[in-house]
């Protein structure tokens, strides 16, 4: 069901909290910010905010400080470099509780912003605590969320602050759920899911709910060998359960989606950096050893598929990406999807996003979601409880 949004309702002079997710990357050194890129994902939305009239109360949390005041957690530089991002003085509400950040949110006037203390400062929040999403409901006329990140966790400034004021979608969280649900629902064939990471077991629940959607499936990463077990091949030394097998066996079996499995593989002996590395046929895969890649007969046919796809659904690398004798396999699959200018392209997932952005690749992809586990529990089908809450349109 589509969610109204903050471009639905009329924001003039209302006080407005904005959730988003300000989990910037620091330096571990400094402290000092050495990525903002999420901010700036939010500044459309709190640009419109500003321009049609409202104050804005920006709820963020920051690092894993577990319900406790951190220092090094505290918003003040991301406080500063938003202001330094809007040229605007951001109004430090501190908070989230309290007589002095419920008045000095109740006397900013239109198109001032301020900024709540590390939402997760508050035990409450992780919790869901309903006391604090009433104090954070007290802040505002409305709420909105930008923080897809974050939406499949039932917190207190994601979901229960939604009982106690209307919720609607910013525009960084509408444009997630639009196009993640595109890619689910798309009506331009062929639709090509690429399906990669660690373990099978991280992904069954993916697979699953993409079956009945899409055309083909490309199968890479750690899950090949449970696909390799299922052909009745050895598949190397990883464990692999007898209900990952089982799954594999029916994929394989179904007519449709078309489930491909590499027929070359990069193997090595141990799970590790310095490992070397060994190109062997994916019937081949001595017993002792690990599958960390698909092989280059692989990439180039998982390359002519994504070639004729109009619809690409990419979650997970093919290979142990981070060690570069494994990468060959991701980078060429980047490449593909990055090559096809027909078809619409989405990546869910922390890792695979991470991929496509080490690569430089991320302009020519159609989206590449902020959303790690958020993304991947929608491509799993679950609802997540920060946008259950959203009122639909
Ligand atoms: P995402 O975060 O995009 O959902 P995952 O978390 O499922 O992706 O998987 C990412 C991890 O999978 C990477 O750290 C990568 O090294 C690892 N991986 C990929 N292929 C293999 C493999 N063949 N064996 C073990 N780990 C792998
Ligand atoms: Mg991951």
């Amino acid at each position: 069901m589509a969610k109204k949004t903050v471009n639905d309702i009329d924001v003039h002079g209302k006080r407005v909290l904005l959730r988003v997710d300000f989990n910037v990357t620091t330096d571990p050194d400094s402290g000092a910010i050495s990525d903002d890129s999420r901010m700036r994902l939010s500044l459309p939305t709190i640009n419109l905010l500003r321009r049609d009239g409202a104050a804005t109360v920006i709820c963020s949390h920051f690092g894993r400080p577990n319900g406790k005041s951190v220092d090094k957690y505290r918003m003040t530089a991301v406080r500063k470099r938003l202001g330094e991002l809007l040229g605007l003085e951001i109004v430090d509400a501190g908070g989230p509780s309290g007589d002095a950040t419920r008045i000095a949110c109740g006397s900013l006037k239109a198109g001032q912003v301020a900024m709540l203390e590390n939402v997760r400062f508050d035990p409450r929040e992780e919790a869901n605590d309903d006391s604090l999403a009433k104090d954070l409901a007290l802040l505002a006329d409305l709420f909105v969320n930008d923080a897809f990140a974050v939406s499949h966790r039932a917190h207190a400034s994601t979901a229960g602050v939604a009982k106690y004021l209307p919720a609607v979608a910013g525009l960084l969280m509408a444009r997630e759920l639009e196009m993640l649900g595109k890619a689910l629902e798309s009506k331009d064939r062929p639709v090509v899911a690429v399906v990669g990471g660690a373990k099978v077991s991280d992904k069954i629940q993916v697979l699953t709910h993409l079956a009945p959607r899409v055309d083909t499936v490309l199968i890479g990463g750690g899950m090949a060998a449970a696909f390799l077990r299922a052909k009745g091949f050895g598949g190397g030394k990883a464990e692999v359960t007898a209900t990952e097998i089982a799954a594999a066996k029916q994929m394989l079996a179904d007519v449709r989606p078309e489930t491909l499995v590499p027929d070359d593989v990069v193997v090595a002996s141990e799970f590790a950096r310095t490992s070397a590395a060994s190109l062997v046929p994916a019937n081949k895969v001595p017993d002792e050893s690990l599958v960390l890649d698909i092989g280059p007969a692989t990439s180039s046919r998982y390359s002519q598929e994504i070639a004729k796809a109009r619809m690409i659904i990419w979650n997970g690398p093919m290979g142990v990406f981070e060690w570069p004798q494994f990468a060959g396999g991701t980078r060429a699959v980047a490449d593909a999807i990055a090559s096809n200018r027909q078809a619409t392209s989405v990546v869910g997932g922390g890792s695979t996003a991470e991929v496509v952005e080490q690569m430089g690749l991320r302009e020519k992809f159609t989206h590449v979601s902020t959303g790690g586990g958020a993304s991947l529990e929608f491509l799993e089908g679950k609802e997540l409880p920060g946008v259950a809450v959203l009122i639909d349109r």
